[in-house]
């Protein structure tokens, strides 16, 4: 590898920046070096794509041809297959995996390394002593030294391993929540945004504090957030209630494949004697299929955070089953994938 041009020398990224990717970069290279791969795929998430002329200057330098995906990568669900057989290797960059096996395809970890002290200063504000530690995957690997640090202060901390799904203790995803301790007095979050509070929040009914490290900021999410998203959910189920006929969405992306979950729910519609089909595809779109309404069984997010983009309502599997009656409101539960 000696002679090829450091990150350092080709770009222009903030240092931070530099840092967690020359560390997601070192373990790429010696990865492929260890499988001896001469052609690489590389897949990022939207947000890291700008830095695809250096990452790729990183292989090619060293005389690594490289094939770069240009599908929209949303996580570790959403693996290019087409690209590994293009490949001898296929790096996917910034997700941790999520229990489903894949032949040829590493996870390269782009994690923040964040300041413990200050985020442990920051939850002098935790009223409850018994917690529950959760973080999104950028946050996950230093979880044990928040635990640690967190006990010398006298809390008592929970760091659950959850489903298959969420390999990490206390990992959460959009569309995974099992590592929340529901029996602990508050939920403790540490990552960036509030869509993984607010679901933390609904699926223990408990307290729940977001400690963003890159802010600097502790946030208690407030029970009227919380009851302003039910509200909006509930308006979509009611006016779900006069629809009659139903498009069920499902997705080609592996990790997000539920498949025999929209069988059932078309079985459970038409047995209300509402008119229903199935669409598949590989990135959900609603252009061109005629209906009254969707149920999603792709990325639990899409109905939750895009459905401004449908003009229809958009239901999750659970919202589906209270409008034909085979569950209760009261039983609102997030859609989640296990
Ligand atoms: S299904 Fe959605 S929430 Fe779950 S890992 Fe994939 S992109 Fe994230």
């Amino acid at each position: 590898m000696a002679g090829a041009k450091t990150l350092k020398e080709v770009s222009k990224l903030p240092k931070t920046m530099h840092e967690r990717l020359e560390r997601a970069l070192k373990l790429a290279l010696e990865e492929v070096e260890r499988r001896n791969a001469r052609i690489v795929g590389i897949q990022l998430p939207d947000g890291l794509k700008h830095y695809v002329p250096e990452i790729v200057d990183e292989f090619e330098g060293r005389g690594i041809e490289t094939l770069v995906s240009g599908k929209a990568t949303y996580g570790a669900c959403d693996v290019d297959t087409e690209l590994i057989r293009e490949v001898d290797v296929l790096l996917h960059f910034a997700h941790e995996p999520i229990g489903i096996e894949f032949d040829r395809v590493v996870f390269i970890p782009y994690t923040y390394d964040y300041d413990i002290q200050a985020v442990v200063s920051l939850a002098e504000r935790i009223e409850e002593k018994m917690i529950s530690l959760v973080a999104t995957s950028q946050y996950v690997h230093r979880l044990e030294d928040v635990k640690e640090e967190l006990e010398k202060l006298g809390y008592s901390v929970s760091l659950k391993r959850g489903s298959n799904r969420v390999p990490k203790a206390g990992l959460v995803l959009g569309c995974n929540f099992t590592a929340v301790n529901r029996g602990a007095e508050a939920i403790v979050f540490i990552g960036d945004g509030l869509f993984h509070p607010r679901g933390a929040a609904i699926y223990s009914g408990k307290k729940v504090y977001a400690i963003s490290p890159l802010e600097r900021k502790l946030r208690i999410v407030k029970e009227k957030e919380v009851q302003e998203f039910l509200r909006r959910r509930y308006a979509l189920v009611a006016k779900a209630m006069d629809c009659e006929v139903f498009c069920i969405l499902a997705t080609s992306k592996p990790g997000q494949n539920r498949v025999k979950l929209a069988l059932e729910l078309k079985n459970d519609l038409r047995s209300k004697g509402k008119k229903c089909y199935i669409a598949y595809f590989d990135e959900i779109r609603s252009e061109n299929f005629p209906c009254d309404c969707f149920v999603n069984t792709a990325c639990p997010r899409i109905a939750y955070d895009d459905w401004k983009k449908f003009r229809k309502p958009v239901l999750t599997p659970q919202e589906m089953e209270i409008v034909i009656g085979k569950r209760n409101w009261e039983n609102y539960e997030m859609d989640e994938i296990l």
